[in-house]
């Protein structure tokens, strides 16, 4: 069974019930407003950063506190104190250290021929704080690459699934793009509905198979099933 794409198939037709209870807005395949409605790269950027180990509610209401003070902009957050954003960030925790991530952004893609999207992977990967799922989040749904990000949610997913890939992140993530249609809808709606399940349904220590739209293909739940 090719996993990825019998996953896909599957998280189409739950999409409009089950996404949207995630902040995720399935759109035109080029939109921004698939991340949580947001209007562009740079916000997308932005709270990228803000939700790290927070809510969606609480870098929403970061991104907001921005807005208010003319600082949802890059270019305006290049020439910013980090302390001020610091100050204005609360809400999602971490604020100094989100700052410093948010400032370090601005700066390293101020000037750069298309900005934000204008620069390789590692240019973001180069800021302290930004990882690979964070990087690759930007670049798929800010910038609309073809990459898809192998987030800890995702893998856990398709591991239970019954997809089985060795090695990491890099790994994981050529094995997806390498079965997935090249297309960035598809891209998006994989990430967008693995996390969603994840978070609906497939909870790290005790996943509640009973409603989820991968059970009739799942061999973790088809185990369970056996045992109990
Ligand atoms: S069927 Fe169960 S184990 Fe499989 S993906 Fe869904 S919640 Fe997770």
């Amino acid at each position: 069974m090719d996993v990825p794409r019998e996953v896909l198939r599957r998280i189409e037709l739950v999409k409009d019930s089950l996404l949207p209870a995630y902040e995720w807005y399935p759109s035109d395949p080029e939109s921004p407003r698939w991340w949580g409605g947001l209007g562009s790269a740079e916000e997308i950027a932005i709270s990228a950063v803000l939700v790290q180990l927070s809510r969606w509610s609480s870098a929403l209401a970061s991104l907001e506190e921005l807005r208010r003070r003319g600082l949802l902009d890059l270019d305006a957050l290049a020439d910013a104190d980090p302390e001020e954003v610091a100050g204005l960030i609360r809400r999602s925790g971490m604020p100094g250290e989100k700052a410093r991530r948010i400032v370090d952004l601005a700066r390293a893609v101020r000037g750069r021929p298309g900005g934000l999207c204008g620069g390789d992977r590692e240019l973001l990967l180069s800021i302290r704080g930004i990882g690979r799922e964070t990087a690759d989040g930007i670049l798929l749904f800010g910038c609309n690459r073809l990459i898809w990000p192998a987030s800890r949610l995702s893998v856990r997913v398709l591991s239970r699934v019954g997809m089985e890939v060795r090695g990491g992140y890099e790994a994981w993530r050529a094995a997806v793009e390498g079965s997935l249609p090249r297309d960035l809808y598809a891209y998006k709606l994989m990430h967008a509905g693995l996390v969603s399940v994840a978070r609906a349904n497939c909870a790290l220590g005790n996943p509640r198979c009973d409603g989820c739209p991968l059970s009739d293909i799942c061999a973790h739940s088809t185990a369970r099933r056996r045992t109990s």
